[in-house]
């Protein structure tokens, strides 16, 4: 249960000040929906209004606060476009404030004549007059005091007004409750660290303006703790998988022997490599917990399966949850024909399977019939039960959420777990994503794949780009052509891909089809089996092929709009080709103008095709938080961290997190009580039931 101090935070955004429901949205949309997430909404700049001059003194393109006597209006000349100037003056000098397209009534009403204000902004001079256009603040006498302070500008939404996020902020602040503090004391003395409550006030009330913002100590001191609650859960949850009993899993080699001459390749030494770390954690006593990380066509399929047929030598069940139908379906077309000269029986589960057909899996699955089941996320519902589960495999996991990973091990007694993933992660981001798992890495390709001949287009090139597609299908290509979006969509001005698939039909007939994510399941299935094995040459697709489908044959790829996809995604996709012995080409067409960030991953991505290098330049050009493939695929995006800035913190707070498990496995001393809190406060609830007595 969340600890009641932390109440205050949860509370709805609508109980601020000034936020209503319609407010109350835009915050969502901006920050978040609990007061706590206005916390986690920093400042990008201060204005400082502290300087309070006369009017003469006051500093020529500087903020000033001061202190005014209306003297008279000059309204907007009707003739020509001129501003309504309200004359003020001090016993220095006069000033006017400028007003555009204003009501004639309004500046009246706040700007009486004869009336003294405080008002706040920026003075300049026209026409040798000091003036402050459009004032920030304009205010009674009284309210002098407590304009003149800093003040701290936030990222904003359309329609959410600057004064109204900031008062809601202020007020969420000024709610912050003390909490015990959870830091390491040795730690937080070294680093010069504040307290909680001081740290946020800090962030957000710099007394300077926020030059390296990120690096002061009240904002390394959240980003730490946030580091630290993603550290404590990732532990957490490895500590409780590890207490489960693991068991020895040995095989015997006779099913991998019988699979491995199978098959049309000889097995890569990276794979080879992997399998042999594989075995090794299958056959220690201990549960496996293994990342096996390869790029796109490295291979890991034929690694899972060989891993499957090490569980079922000895004696187990094993099971392969893919994150898509279509994968599932791919996944079991690939080992099924493997599986079946090991004389195994093997089995698919999807959503789509119901009534007696499932039934009869779920029953040949708990009798221990089907050796090896492969599935989507309908394999983790309550009513699939093995007879014996002994290896879970888990595709592109990053899909799946930790929790997900842990229901399917629950399944069986001290399960092992290999993840598989194709996003190359880099080593600072492994370490948020899967705290300290076992890495087995796939680095060399298979023998024989040809380069992608990758190039960079303007749309408006799209005939020629057609004339060459004709000339590859003319020779027997299988061409991929994606488009960023499906029809109905409010960005209307993106080539829809039903639209494209029309023009390409009426230029290349029948042999053209349309795959997207609102197809049903055995509509989906029926385009993909067509292009992969038939009528079907050119295939129109949204980015629903974009992870795993192997089509071999497909040789060439046309991705539309290239410069709105993350650099992952669209190494990802083009990692569709180039997967069989001919030479693939992929062609990137752009709408111009490029901006300088999307023509940097363009120029990336015709450079080089090492999914590391990529992943790293990600990382480099658009900041951990941004990289779309990575936020898409569920890996955490921090809130007050920044790993390019951070990042040397992340390893300590690895460190610490284990050693404060160590001592204090159940977090029941003083410090362990306040590191729940700390997890609460992040929201990384769920780790905290992973406690003996959570
Ligand atoms: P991914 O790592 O992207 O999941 P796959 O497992 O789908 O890659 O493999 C991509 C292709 O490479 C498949 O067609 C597979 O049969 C083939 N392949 C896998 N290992 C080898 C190998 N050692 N030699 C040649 N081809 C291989
Ligand atoms: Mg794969």
């Amino acid at each position: 249960m969340r600890p009641a101090v932390l109440f205050p935070l949860f509370a709805a955004v609508e109980t601020l000040p000034g936020i209503g429901p319609k407010n109350a949205k835009l915050v969502a949309k901006l920050a978040g929906p609990h007061v706590v997430d206005l916390l986690w909404h920093l400042p990008t700049g201060l204005v400082d209004r502290r300087a309070r001059p006369t009017i003469a003194d006051a500093e020529i393109g500087g903020i000033a606060t001061l202190l005014v006597r209306v003297e008279g209006h000059v309204p907007a000349p009707t003739s020509h476009r001129a501003p309504h100037r309200v004359r003020c003056r001090d016993d220095s000098g006069s000033i006017d404030l400028v007003y555009f397209h204003a009501s004639a009534d309004w500046l009246a009403k706040i700007l009486p004549v004869g009336a003294e204000r405080a008002v706040s902004g920026r003075v300049d001079v026209f026409q040798g007059l000091r003036q402050m256009v459009h004032p920030d603040y304009v205010e009674p006498p009284a309210k002098l005091a407590e304009l003149a302070v800093t003040e701290a500008v936030y990222p904003l939404t359309g329609g959410l007004a600057p004064r109204i996020l900031q008062r809601a902020i202020g007020v969420a602040v000024d709610r912050t409750p003390e909490l015990p503090e959870w830091l390491d004391p040795a730690l937080q003395a070294q680093r010069g660290w504040p307290a909680w409550r001081s740290a946020i006030i800090a962030a957000h009330r710099p007394d300077s303006p926020p030059e390296a913002a990120s690096e002061m100590p009240a904002r390394v001191r959240l980003a730490y703790d946030e580091l630290l609650a993603n550290q404590l859960a990732l532990t957490l949850v490895r500590a409780s998988m590890r207490r489960l009993p693991g068991r020895s899993l040995a095989g015997n080699g006779a099913l991998q022997a019988r699979v491995e001459t199978a098959l049309p390749f000889r097995l890569t030494g990276s794979q080879r490599t992997a399998l042999a770390e594989i075995a090794g954690d299958m056959a220690a006593d201990v549960r496996m917990l293994r990342l096996l990380q390869g790029d796109v066509g490295s291979g890991k399929t034929v690694v899972a399966l060989l891993a499957m047929l090490t569980a079922v030598e000895a004696g187990c069940q094993a099971a392969l949850l893919a994150p898509t139908e279509i994968l599932a379906r791919q996944h079991l077309a690939t080992i099924e024909p493997l599986v079946e000269t090991a004389g195994l029986r093997l089995a698919l589960l999807t959503g789509r399977d119901k009534g007696r057909r499932r039934n009869n899996v779920l029953q040949a699955l708990e009798a221990g019939e089907i050796a090896i089941i492969v599935g989507t996320h309908a394999l983790l519902s309550e009513d699939v039960a093995f007879r014996d589960l002994g290896l879970a495999v888990v595709d592109e996991q990053h899909r799946f959420g930790v929790h997900q990973r842990l229901s399917l091990s629950q399944k069986g007694r001290g399960v092992d777990i290999l993840v598989m993933t194709a996003t190359p992660i880099p080593r600072t981001l492994q370490l948020t994503a899967y705290g300290d798992m076992e890495v087995s890495r796939l680095t060399d390709k298979p023998p024989g794949r040809q380069p992608i001949d990758t190039r960079v287009l303007p749309l408006d090139r799209l005939e020629d780009v057609a004339a060459g597609v004709a000339r590859r299908l003319a020779e027997g290509a299988k061409v991929f052509w994606v488009c960023p979006l499906v029809e109905d969509s409010e960005a209307v001005d993106l080539a829809a891909a039903s639209d494209r698939y029309e023009q390409l039909r009426q230029r290349f007939g029948d042999t053209v089809g349309l795959v997207h994510g609102r197809l049903g399941g055995a509509e989906k299935d029926a385009v993909m089996a067509a292009f992969s094995e038939g009528s079907v040459n050119l295939l129109v697709a949204t980015t629903v092929i974009e992870v795993g489908v192997n089509v071999p044959a497909a040789t060439v790829m046309v991705i539309e709009h290239a410069e709105r996809f993350g650099l992952a995604q669209l190494h990802q996709l083009r990692g569709r080709i180039g997967r069989g012995w001919a030479a693939g080409t992929c062609l990137l067409l752009y709408a111009p103008p490029l901006g300088e960030a999307a023509h940097a991953r363009l120029a990336t991505l015709r450079a080089t095709d090492d999914g590391f290098k990529i992943a790293e330049e990600d990382l480099r050009l658009r900041g951990p938080g941004e990289m779309l493939g990575l936020r898409q695929s569920g890996l955490p995006a921090f809130r007050l961290a920044d790993l390019a800035i951070h990042g040397d913190l992340l390893p300590v707070a690895s460190d610490d997190a284990r050693l404060v498990l160590a001592r204090d496995p159940d977090l029941k001393g003083p410090r362990g009580e306040a590191l729940r809190t700390l997890l609460y406060l992040f929201e990384r609830d769920a780790a905290v039931k992973y406690l003996r007595s959570g």
